[in-house]
Order: C-alpha cells, then sequence, then structure tokens
C-alpha cells in the first residue's frame, strides 16, 4: 500500500458524469472526470484529488502523466489490492508565483487480501510548468 511503486499502465474505468466523483466533492464530470481526461488542473488540490481518484479507479497512465519527470518512478501502477475508501483535504496553498503548491490530506484505505484497513495522511508538493501541475513529491 502506497502512492507510489512499480508495474502496469492502463486506463482504469470511469464513473457516469453524474455520479460522485470518488473524491468525494462533487459530480465526477464536473470535479476529476475533465481532469482524469487530459484538461490541465487549476490548482494543487484539483490536481491531488484527480491523482487519488486515479489510484481508487486504477488509472496508472493518469498518475504517471502528472509526475513530475524529475521525481518519477521509472514505472507507475496501482495496486489492485488496495481500495480507497475516502479523501479529506486537510489544507491546499499555491505559491505566491503559482509555480509551486501544497496539499495535506487524508485518504482511508483498505487491503482486500489482508482486510486491513488504514489512513494515509500526506503532505504532497506539487510543481506547475508549462501552465500544468505535476506531483513532485511527499514530505
Ligand atoms: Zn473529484
Amino acid at each position: 500500500m502506497s502512492f507510489g511503486a512499480a508495474a502496469s499502465a492502463h486506463r482504469g474505468r470511469r464513473p457516469a458524469p453524474d455520479s460522485l466523483c470518488p473524491c468525494g466533492r462533487r459530480a465526477f464530470g464536473s470535479c476529476c472526470g475533465p481532469v482524469l481526461a487530459g484538461v490541465p488542473a487549476e490548482t494543487p488540490e484539483d490536481l491531488m484529488r484527480s491523482r487519488y481518484t486515479a489510484f481508487a479507479l486504477g488509472d496508472a497512465r493518469h498518475l504517471a502523466d502528472t509526475w513530475f519527470p524529475a521525481t518519477r518512478p521509472d514505472e507507475v501502477s496501482v495496486d489492485a489490492a488496495t481500495t480507497w475508501l475516502g479523501l479529506e483535504v486537510l489544507r491546499s496553498e499555491t505559491s505566491a508565483d503559482g509555480r509551486s503548491g501544497r496539499v495535506t490530506f487524508r485518504a482511508r484505505w483498505s487491503d482486500t487480501g489482508t482486510r486491513d484497513q488504514g489512513v494515509l495522511e500526506e503532505d504532497s508538493r506539487f510543481v506547475r510548468r508549462a501552465g500544468r501541475w505535476y506531483y513532485a513529491d511527499a514530505l
């Protein structure tokens, strides 16, 4: 269980546009749906939410596409045994120059094999280059 790791890249599944987004904010079609389809995220929080949703849906390609190249692993995968149960954004901010940002969040998970459950709390850092936000790393 982690927000990193190795292996396959695929597009995952997609909820209906009017169903609640896996990130829990609002309808998928006006939340993470467009970002997963390639529309640039407007804020670090929007990108972070889309990456959580990509983990929830098994979309390793979106995770790779939105990972800053300098810190991206050679292969990006989604652990099929991990089910993501909910997201809570605790704090998000964008730097004054608009080139970096931070998002602190909690994500609840369970492991379908071991039935373990837990909460991942992470302080993620993001950078913006050429109009696009990228995940850089976590503190
Ligand atoms: Zn969302």
